[in-house]
């Protein structure tokens, strides 16, 4: 049964709805894969695939445009794989279940997959109708929801376009025009221990929201593992404590809501490390008011023992380290107003017996900042003994001041719409920044129609703003004739 037969644009939606018949979650693109280049054989179209499963099909440029130079169109092809509690589809081998309530599609208690499946479907269309538009460059790029995979290895070089049009984006009306670069830092501090005996008592530093190490870094929210580090500062100055234990986090790209230490402590010097304990939860729920106003500092006390604890020394360099990190907002832009340019996020710590490890990511749109920043670390941590190691470095897409595809997409935009679009860049990663650090010169902008609750069971794609993103694409493609 076809349901989404009477909706516009008809060639759109028709092609959208044999996507969601085929079962493509990351990781499970290859049947997908075979329908794009299947799709561009029946119409005697180049294609080609990698052995990632990438897609790239061409199509010359319609009568008039020949000798236009060629325009990237570009989209994913995996999915995320969600469904609500109860739900029972097997959806790596079964297709989606398709509804239409009111303006909206949805998928009946799973993803639907317009995050990326709508760019697939305005791309094969584009293929397969006469409209004017220069030569086409479509690259259908696999894994972009488990880490860019597709787009890390892909080889660009068959690519002869410097303009491109990524369609995923989730909202109308909002033009993304750069994102943020990363990478993931890990510390290791060598660490002495020795035995000692005292009350032993475990602090739990907790009630913080937490969240996104990218799009939530601008909220200010705090940091357990650098408030508790800024405590063990506090402590350390008002008594004598030795360290046990230290732990908080679970991912590097999450701000961490919880963090815990165990110390010793002389039983005479007890009660005053509950007053400054209090007194600094006080002054957390002061200046976390607007943020994190429930952060709770809790105290759990145990009987006098011996322990293994970490050396002075250990245990000064510890807290040297966890308060001279760098964290949180490091730069906003000038230039786009509300973004964050470069930020650094302390995401887990962990006291060990021998060292402390520490994970953080950084991330900045411009990448010498983003180098800058992990150079700050590694000289700090170097420099209290420790090693430091960056991995999963990925580049950042940078805002390019003057850009003439953003500009025709702007006045295209004003044209139809009679209002100006939203211009902006976003601090986490987009497949454009692969491309735009592989391909010298590269213009690009990424567009969407409006979608809501994406990655989640109740994801609904608007009929009416795909059909407009639709005209507009068309629109704007019929302007590149140069
Ligand atoms: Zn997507």
């Amino acid at each position: 049964m076809k349901h989404l037969e009477e909706l516009e644009p008809k060639n759109v939606f028709a092609v959208f709805e044999e996507i969601c018949k085929i079962p493509h979650g990351s990781g499970n693109t290859a049947a997908l894969g075979q329908f794009c280049m299947d799709f561009a054989r029946e119409r005697k179209l180049f294609c080609m695939q990698d052995e990632t499963g990438n897609v790239i099909i061409k199509k010359p440029g319609a009568p008039g445009y020949e000798n236009a130079s060629p325009v990237i169109l570009q989209g994913h092809l995996d999915m995320v794989l969600e469904q609500v509690p109860g739900n029972t589809l097997d959806m790596r081998s079964q297709g989606l279940v398709l509804g239409v309530d009111g303006d909206f599609i949805h998928a009946n208690g799973t993803t639907l997959g317009g995050d990326d499946g709508i760019a697939v479907a305005y791309m094969l269309a584009l293929l397969d109708g006469e409209y004017s538009h220069p030569p086409l460059e479509c690259v259908f790029t696999v894994d972009e929801e488990i880490g860019l995979l597709g787009a890390e290895a892909l080889d660009v070089s068959s690519l002869q376009g410097r303009r491109m049009i990524n369609l995923d984006s989730e909202e109308e009306g909002i033009f993304t025009v750069g994102c943020a670069g990363g990478l993931t830092g890990e510390c290791r501090l060598p660490v002495k221990r020795t035995t000692q005996r005292g009350v032993k008592i475990t602090l739990a530093l907790d009630g913080l929201k937490g969240g996104h190490s990218g799009a939530e870094i601008h909220k200010e929210r705090g940091n357990a593992l650098k408030l508790m580090g800024r405590l063990l500062a506090r402590l350390d100055e008002a008594l004598s404590f030795a360290l046990i234990s230290l732990e908080g986090g679970r991912v590097g790209n999450a701000i961490p809501a919880a963090a815990q230490v165990s110390l010793l402590v002389d039983p005479e010097e007890e009660a005053l490390l509950l007053e400054e304990t209090s007194a600094y939860q006080d002054i957390l729920r002061h200046e976390l008011r607007g943020s994190d106003g429930e952060v709770c500092v809790s105290v759990t006390k145990e009987a006098l023992q011996e322990a293994e604890v970490l050396d002075p020394r250990s245990k000064t360099l510890l807290i040297y380290l966890l308060q001279m990190l760098p964290n949180g907002v490091q730069k906003r832009s000038v230039e786009l107003e509300g973004l964050v340019e470069t930020s650094c996020n302390l995401g887990i710590a962990r006291l060990l017996k021998e060292e402390l490890v520490l994970i953080h990511s950084i991330r900045s749109s411009v990448e010498t900042e983003k180098m800058a920043v992990r150079d700050q670390v590694r000289l700090c941590v170097e420099f209290l003994g420790g090693s430091y190691k960056a991995h999963g470095v990925y580049p950042g897409w940078e805002y390019e001041k003057n850009s003439r595809l953003r500009e025709v997409l702007t006045e295209e935009y004003q044209r139809l719409y009679g209002k100006a679009p939203l211009v902006l860049a976003i601090h986490a990663g987009l497949e454009c920044g692969i491309f735009s650090s592989r391909i010298p010169g590269l213009q690009c902008v990424s567009i969407g129609p409006d979608m809501q609750d994406i990655h989640s069971g109740k994801e609904r794609l608007s009929i009416s703003s795909t059909r407009r993103v639709w005209e507009f694409l068309l629109a704007v493609l019929a302007r590149l004739s140069d």
